[in-house]
C-alpha cells in the first residue's frame, strides 16, 4: 500500500479502509474457518457435525460455498454451452434452473408467482421467453406456477434475468428451499372469502427472498395459506398450512404443521391461531427452527414432519416461542369455526364475483399446458375484458378475474382454442410432467390422464365432481394421495419386459375432507387403467346414494 503515487493522505485512507475488510472478514469467517459466511446453514452443519453426524453430499456442496454465491459458474458453463452434473445441478436449482436430462437434453426453469396473480405484462414476457429461449410452450404446476422447458444450456442464464426483470426472479424455486407460495385464487373477489390473503403473500414472498438465513433448508419446504373462498387451495398438503378460522371474535390463520402427502401425511391442526400481521413472523421463526435442527444426514428423514415426529408438536412449538421470545396465542381446536367447504367446481366455469355484475372465468387447461401463443393471449383477453390480472389454481388451470362482458371474453378464449366448459372427469384431472419430460417417472402422466378422460368420458356421464391424479413417482407432484382416484407410476413386468403402469389408489380428500387414499391396486398396465376405473365409476354410479361423492364410496 505504501509506495509511489499514494499521498499520505491516501495511504492513510487505504489503511483504514483493509482494516475495515479484515475487520468484517473475522466476523464473518465461521468458527470452523473456510470462506463462507457464518450464516444459519453453516451454523446447523457445524452443530451437525459436531453431534457426529456426517453431512449428505448436497450438505457437502452447501457447505464448499453458499450456493446463492454460485451464479457466476452457471453463467460460465452457459457460456461454454454445457449442462451441469448432478450436484452442480443442485446448485443451480437454488436459481430456479434444473437440468432435466435424460428425459430431455435442457433446462427446465420454474418460476415464482406469490399466491399465483400474474399480470398481463408478466404473462407475455413469460410468453416471449418461453418462445425465444424454450420449446415455446408453458406449464401450470400444482402450486399455482409456470414451468419453462426446453432450455438449451446457453440460454439458462438469460431466462433467470429476464424473469428476474418483470418481479418473477425464480431464486430458491429447486434444492432446499421455501417454494412458491401458494393462496385462495379467488381473493378479492369471492363473496365466500373471510380473510385477504394478498399482503401476508406480498409480504411472506420478499421477506424470503430477502433473508438469506432462509435459503439452502436442509430439504424443500412449502407453505400455503388458506383465506376461505371457493376453491380449495390444498394448504393441508403443505410443511405450514395456515387456515382461516374464526374464534375469539377476529379471523386468524390456524396453524397446521408438516403435511407431505409423498409421505402419506397432512398438515397435523395446531392449537395455535394468529392474526394476519403475525404470519411472517410466525412463519419465519418455525422455519429457523427447522433450519437448526432439520436433518442433513438423511434426505429421506430430512422434511419436516420427520422433525415433527421425532420431538413431537409441544416441544417443536416450544422451540419456535422461544425463537419468537414470547408465547404463542392458543385457543381450543374444537371452538375454531371454519369458512364452508370449497366448491369442487368453482375453478372451472363463470362464477359471480362479490363486485356486482363482475364475473371470474375458470379456462380449462387440458395437461396443463399452453402454447406461447395462448398465454400472450389470455394477457389480452386479461387486458380486454377483465382487470389485466390472470390468477393461476392449484389445479392447474387459471382465471380471468373481473369479467363483465362473459360473452365476448368467451368468444376471446374459443379463439385461442380455451374454453371455461369441463365435465366432472376433465375438471378433476391433475397430471405432474411424467416421463416426458421428468427422469422420475415411471409412466407418460400427461399422456395417460389424456387418454383415460378421453375414454371415460365417452362412455360415463358424472354428475358429481371427481378428482383422478397421476404422478410419475413418489415425489408425488400431482398429490396422488389426496385424489378420488390417485394414480402413481409403477413399472409393470410383464414376461421379461417391463412396461409403464399405475399404483390405483382411491378415497382420498382434500380440505374440510381432507384425507389419504388407500391402495387397491397395484402395478396395473397403463393400458388396463382406464377400464378398469370405468368399472369402478359404473359401480359407484349403481351404488351411490342421492348427494353421495365418491369420497364417501
Ligand atoms: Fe417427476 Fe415424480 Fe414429480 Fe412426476 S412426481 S414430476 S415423475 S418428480
Amino acid at each position: 500500500m505504501e509506495g509511489p503515487g499514494f499521498s499520505p493522505e491516501q495511504q492513510n485512507y487505504l489503511k483504514g479502509f483493509m482494516a475495515g475488510v479484515e475487520a468484517r472478514r473475522g466476523a464473518l469467517a465461521p468458527a470452523g474457518g473456510g470462506t463462507a459466511p457464518a450464516d444459519a446453514l453453516r451454523a446447523a452443519q457445524d452443530a451437525t457435525i459436531a453431534r457426529g453426524g456426517k453431512l449428505v453430499p448436497q450438505e457437502e456442496a452447501k457447505r464448499e460455498r453458499h450456493p446463492l454465491d454460485r451464479w457466476s459458474e452457471i453463467t460460465a458453463r452457459a457460456e461454454a454451452g454445457q449442462f451441469p452434473k448432478p450436484i452442480d445441478d443442485f446448485i443451480g436449482r437454488f436459481h430456479g434452473l434444473f437440468f432435466v436430462g435424460p428425459a430431455q437434453d435442457a433446462f427446465m426453469c420454474r418460476l415464482r408467482i406469490p399466491g399465483g396473480i400474474l399480470t398481463a405484462h408478466q404473462a407475455r414476457e413469460v410468453a416471449a421467453i418461453a418462445e425465444q429461449c424454450g420449446g415455446g410452450f408453458i406449464d401450470i404446476t400444482t402450486r399455482a406456477n409456470l414451468q419453462i422447458r426446453l432450455i438449451p444450456a446457453g440460454k439458462g442464464p438469460e431466462v433467470v434475468m429476464r424473469l428476474g426483470e418483470i418481479g418473477l426472479l425464480p431464486r430458491g424455486t429447486g434444492a432446499d428451499n421455501i417454494r412458491n407460495i401458494t393462496a385462495s385464487p379467488t381473493v378479492g373477489l369471492d363473496p365466500r372469502e373471510w380473510l385477504d390473503t394478498r399482503p401476508i403473500v406480498r409480504a411472506l414472498h420478499h421477506h424470503i427472498l430477502n433473508t438469506r438465513d432462509l435459503f439452502g433448508l436442509p430439504r424443500k419446504f412449502n407453505i400455503s395459506l388458506d383465506g376461505g373462498g371457493s376453491i380449495a387451495v390444498l394448504e393441508e398438503t403443505n410443511d405450514i398450512a395456515l387456515s382461516v378460522v374464526r374464534v375469539g371474535g377476529a379471523d386468524r390463520f390456524r396453524l397446521g404443521l408438516g403435511g407431505i402427502t409423498g409421505h402419506q401425511d397432512l398438515a397435523t391442526p395446531t392449537d395455535v391461531a394468529v392474526l394476519p400481521g403475525e404470519v411472517v413472523k410466525l412463519c419465519d421463526a418455525i422455519l429457523r427452527v427447522f433450519i437448526a435442527h432439520g436433518d442433513r444426514t438423511d434426505r429421506k428423514k430430512a422434511r419436516l414432519k420427520y422433525l415433527l415426529d421425532a420431538w413431537g408438536h409441544a416441544r417443536f412449538l416450544g422451540e419456535v416461542e422461544a425463537v419468537l421470545a414470547h408465547p404463542l396465542p392458543r385457543f381450543d381446536i374444537a371452538a375454531m369455526q371454519r369458512p364452508p367447504a370449497p366448491d369442487r367446481l368453482a375453478h372451472v366455469g363463470v362464477h359471480a364475483q362479490r363486485q356486482e355484475g363482475l364475473h371470474w372465468l375458470g379456462v380449462v387447461v387440458p395437461a396443463a399446458r399452453l402454447s406461447a401463443d395462448q398465454l400472450r393471449g389470455l394477457a389480452g383477453v386479461a387486458e380486454r375484458f377483465g382487470n389485466g390480472e390472470l390468477r393461476l389454481t392449484v389445479w392447474q388451470n387459471l382465471l380471468v378475474p373481473n369479467v363483465a362482458d362473459v360473452a365476448g371474453a368467451l368468444a376471446a378464449l374459443a379463439a385461442l382454442g380455451l374454453s371455461t366448459d369441463a365435465n366432472a372427469i376433465r375438471a378433476g384431472l391433475v397430471a405432474c410432467t411424467g416421463s416426458a419430460g421428468c427422469k422420475f417417472a415411471a409412466a407418460d402422466t400427461k399422456r395417460n390422464g389424456l387418454e383415460i378422460a378421453s375414454f371415460l368420458e365417452e362412455r360415463i356421464t358424472l354428475d358429481a365432481p371427481l378428482n383422478i391424479h397421476l404422478t410419475g413417482c413418489h415425489h408425488s407432484c400431482a398429490q396422488h394421495f389426496i385424489a378420488d382416484i390417485g394414480l402413481l407410476g409403477a413399472k409393470v413386468e410383464q414376461g421379461e419386459d417391463v412396461l409403464p403402469g399405475y399404483d390405483i389408489h382411491l378415497g382420498g380428500g382434500a380440505a374440510q375432507e381432507a384425507r389419504i387414499g388407500r391402495l387397491i391396486r397395484p402395478k396395473v398396465q397403463a393400458e388396463a387403467v382406464a377400464p378398469l376405473l370405468l368399472n369402478i365409476l359404473r359401480h359407484w354410479q349403481a351404488d351411490r346414494q342421492a348427494g353421495e361423492s365418491f369420497r364417501d364410496f
